[in-house]
Order: structure tokens, then C-alpha cells, then sequence
């Protein structure tokens, strides 16, 4: 059995191709931040390069492609930005020479869907961007979302390497990439070798009693730290969390390298956006993983450009999914008050 989908080959290859610029782009960090004058602004350009890139390419198969993309050009129009703006367009050059600088511009701006379609795709063009600007982990996500539910997801992690046993905070040579259809299993793909046959991915078999081996955000605003230790403690085990940027957690856990993915709200009134977990999600499902909000309700697509229905997220091997909810809710976490 191997993955099928219509979309598949250009996408990993834009993708592929993406991860390239993203690359190189975070090598040269010193250099973009010497021109600019500003220290967010290689992720600045990396994820408006990434967006230009994947929606001029979408758009290239689909001329009317609807997508939610993260970015926005305005910033970029502005007079006072033309340094990163000449940077940006200087980076989707390299990739796609033909391409001059207001299709550039226009192609960020296509990406303005609000969700109400049927049918649209979503992008996070650098997830993580906190990873990225550290030289660690960070994600470049795309999927297809069909009338509420998703059923494509790719996502390139640059840095992650495909070695489960390589210290994950240090960026890789390769990279890898993780695709999953709905109902067709989901797989990881080598990170540069284009035509590299796909591999199989299934998430752990938990046993009861085993440690727990959760993954969560290094940026503790996002995810409620000293909440994932109670509970993992509650279930009677001794806490010691993998802690890595962006949506590579959920392909941490589809992989079987931990058991759980913990994304526990820190503030009452932050709703998550679709962009930040469609990919992750659909690879994390189709691994045979349990995906779902905090209170054990499915995460529903179906709201926009937001996850409107749901709060915080539990991605985690089956048997272990359930025992997680329960706690989470027996000891109250998970209620922020501002
Ligand atoms: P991570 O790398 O998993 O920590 O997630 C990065 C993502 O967290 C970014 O793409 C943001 O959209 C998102 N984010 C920003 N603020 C919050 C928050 N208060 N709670 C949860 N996620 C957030
Ligand atoms: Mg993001």
C-alpha cells in the first residue's frame, strides 16, 4: 500500500522546495538581520517567501484555489519595508524566476480566505517562528480542508531529523516531511530525496503504567507547563517532557517517539487557528493517534479561519487518550482566568 492523492506530487514538491528556502534563509540569519536592521525579520521573510511560494503554486494547478493563509502583504506594500520586501521577492526568485515582484505581493495577499467555503486549503507558511529564530524546530503546513473536515495534510519540518534517536533541539541536515489522507494512513517522506518511496507511520501502542512521554511547546504562553506535569504525575508517572516549537509535535507523536501532545490553554479568551493544526492533526489521526480538544471533543474544522468549538488540544497514543481527559477535567485544568 502506498499514499495516493491528486495533490500529492506537486505539493511535496513545493513543499520540498519550500523547505529549501526556509533553510536557507535561517542560515543566513545574521546577514538578513544586519540588512534590516531587525531580528524578526528573517522569519519575516521566510514566511512570506514560503506563502508566495505555495500559493503561486496552488494556484498554478488550481487558478481558483481558495486559501487561509497566516500572512498578509500589507506590511510589505509599505514604503519603509522595502528592504525585507526585496527580500522576500529576492528569495521567491531563486525558486521561481519568472515571477515578478507584485505577483509575489499578490500571491501573499490571495491567501485572505476567511474559511466559509467548502473547499479551501489552509498554511502556516513558518510555524514555530519562535524555533526558527532560535535555529531549532518549525513547520511549513498546508492542508485541504473539504466541508468541515481535513483530508490532506503535508507538512515539511526542516530541522526534524528523521532519526528518532537524534537530540531534537539541534537542527538537522535533511529534514523530513509527513503526509496523511483521510482514511489512507499517514506516512513520512524524506526530506530530499523527492522520489524517496513513502514509509508507513503509526503511533505508539501505549500500555498502561509505561512512563508517559509528552511533547509540549517550548514557549510556555503557549501551552500551561506546570499543568501537563500534574497530570502526567495524576497517571502515576514522573514527568519528563520533549519540548519543541510548532506542529512537528503532532508528527513526534504520529511517529510512536512520544505518547501524548499537550497544548493546554494559558489564556481564557486565545482560540487556536486552524493554519496551527489542520496538517498536524490529519498525520497525527491517520497514525492512528487520538486527536481532540481538552474536554475530549473532536476538533472541528468547520468555524472559519478559527477552531471556535474547541480549547487547548490532547493528541495522543489511543489507549492513553482517554485517562488523559479524565484527568485534565478531574483536576480542573485547562480554566485559565484571564
Ligand atoms: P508552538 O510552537 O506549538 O508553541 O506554537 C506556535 C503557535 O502558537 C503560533 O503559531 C501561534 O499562532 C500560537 N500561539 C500564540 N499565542 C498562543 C497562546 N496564548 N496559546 C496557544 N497558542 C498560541
Ligand atoms: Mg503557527
Amino acid at each position: 500500500m502506498t499514499i495516493t492523492h491528486p495533490a500529492l506530487d506537486a505539493t511535496r514538491r513545493t513543499v520540498t522546495a519550500c523547505c529549501r528556502v526556509a533553510r536557507s534563509i535561517q542560515r543566513d540569519l545574521e546577514r538578513v538581520k544586519a540588512i534590516t536592521k531587525d531580528d524578526r525579520s528573517p522569519v519575516t521573510v521566510a514566511d512570506y517567501a514560503v506563502q508566495a511560494i505555495v500559493a503561486l503554486d496552488l494556484l498554478a494547478v488550481d487558478a481558483s484555489a481558495l486559501i487561509v493563509g497566516e500572512e498578509h502583504a500589507a506590511l510589505l506594500r509599505d514604503p519603509q519595508q522595502a528592504v525585507v520586501r526585496d527580500a522576500v521577492i529576492e528569495a521567491v526568485q531563486r525558486i521561481r524566476p519568472a515571477t515578478s515582484a507584485d505577483e509575489v505581493l499578490d500571491a501573499i495577499d490571495h491567501c485572505d480566505h476567511d474559511g466559509s467555503a467548502g473547499r479551501y486549503w489552509t498554511l502556516d507558511p513558518v510555524d514555530g517562528t519562535k524555533g526558527f529564530l532560535r535555529g531549532q524546530q518549525y513547520a511549513i503546513a498546508l492542508a485541504m480542508i473539504e466541508d468541515g473536515e481535513v483530508t490532506f495534510g503535508i507538512m515539511g519540518c526542516p530541522n526534524l531529523p528523521r532519526n528518532q534517536t537524534a537530540a531534537l533541539d539541534h537542527p538537522d541536515e535533511t529534514g523530513t516531511l509527513y503526509t496523511a489522507t483521510r482514511g489512507g494512513g499517514a506516512w513520512e517522506l524524506s526530506g530530499d530525496r523527492e522520489t524517496a518511496k513513502p514509509r508507513p507511520i503509526e503511533a505508539a501502542a501505549y500500555e498502561a503504567g509505561a512512563p508517559v512521554r509528552v511533547c509540549e511547546s517550548v514557549e510556555a504562553a503557549h501551552s500551561n507547563q506546570s499543568d501537563a506535569a500534574r497530570i502526567v504525575e495524576a497517571l502515576g508517572s514522573t514527568s519528563h517532557p520533549v519540548r519543541l516549537d510548532s506542529q512537528c509535535k503532532y508528527a513526534v507523536v504520529a511517529r510512536g517517539q512520544a505518547d501524548a501532545y499537550l497544548r493546554l490553554p494559558t489564556r481564557k479568551a486565545y482560540v487556536e487557528k486552524i493554519w496551527d493544526h489542520a496538517a498536524g492533526y490529519l498525520i497525527a489521526h491517520e497514525s492512528g493517534a487520538t486527536v481532540s480538544d481538552i474536554t475530549g471533543a473532536p476538533l472541528d474544522f468547520g468555524h472559519g479561519a478559527r477552531l471556535e468549538a474547541n480549547r487547548g488540544v490532547v493528541c495522543a497514543a489511543s489507549a492513553l487518550h482517554s485517562d488523559l481527559v479524565r484527568m485534565i477535567s478531574e483536576l480542573g485544568v485547562g480554566k485559565p482566568k484571564g
